[in-house]
């Protein structure tokens, strides 16, 4: 079945759960192997159901003192006081650079730093909200916390921590980093 080449199709309805709501649409299935075929206007289809979802989802997650400090640091680089705002721009930026193969290394050296880890090994003394609304990222968040097997607090703290080390340009790779893909996404999200 693995090598199933979806030459047998029949209509057939697709259905796709997010958060309580249901999306539900005609859709070609595979007679032999019962594929669903996620072809662009389907995906389409989607993304704009998605888009006129009415959610609102408020997470709660914890940071240490150090974590606190550094994001009232990266707060005032841009301007931004609104500690939720810059916590929903940072993951709106790199939900999408995390979704593009290119950056795969450098994320992956990112997570390999020692930075990261002393960053992300310290207690957490702190709790903090976010208010997300925007559908898109939340289903973005949705995706990768069950790629990456994390818990709402865990994958929050997990993108602060991963833009404060990119942030501190420790080197030429993680300055380049910074300077070209990241800094001015960030800073056009946080005047949207
Ligand atoms: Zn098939």
């Amino acid at each position: 079945m693995k090598n199933c080449d979806h030459k047998n199709l029949k209509k057939g309805t697709v259905t796709k759960k997010f958060l309580d709501h249901t999306f539900k649409s005609e859709a070609q299935i595979c007679k032999d192997c019962g594929a669903e075929l996620w072809d662009n206007k389907l995906n389409a289809k989607f993304q704009s159901w998605l888009n006129d979802l009415d959610v609102e989802n408020q997470k709660q997650y914890k940071v240490s003192k150090t974590t606190d400090i550094l994001m009232k640091e990266l707060g005032s680089q841009f301007h931004c006081t609104d500690e939720s705002k810059l916590v929903r721009s940072i993951i709106a930026v790199l939900n999408k650079k995390l979704s593009n193969p290119t950056y795969n290394n450098i994320f992956n050296e990112i997570l390999d730093s020692e930075d990261f880890k002393r960053l992300k090994q310290e207690p957490l003394t702190l709790t903090k909200k976010v208010r997300i609304t925007n559908p898109k990222s939340l289903y973005d968040i949705e995706n990768w916390k069950e790629i990456l097997d994390l818990n709402d607090s865990e994958f929050i703290r997990t993108y602060i921590v991963l833009i404060l080390v990119i942030n501190k340009q420790v080197n030429n790779e993680f300055a380049k980093f910074w300077n070209s893909y990241i800094k001015d996404d960030l800073e056009m999200v946080l005047a949207a």
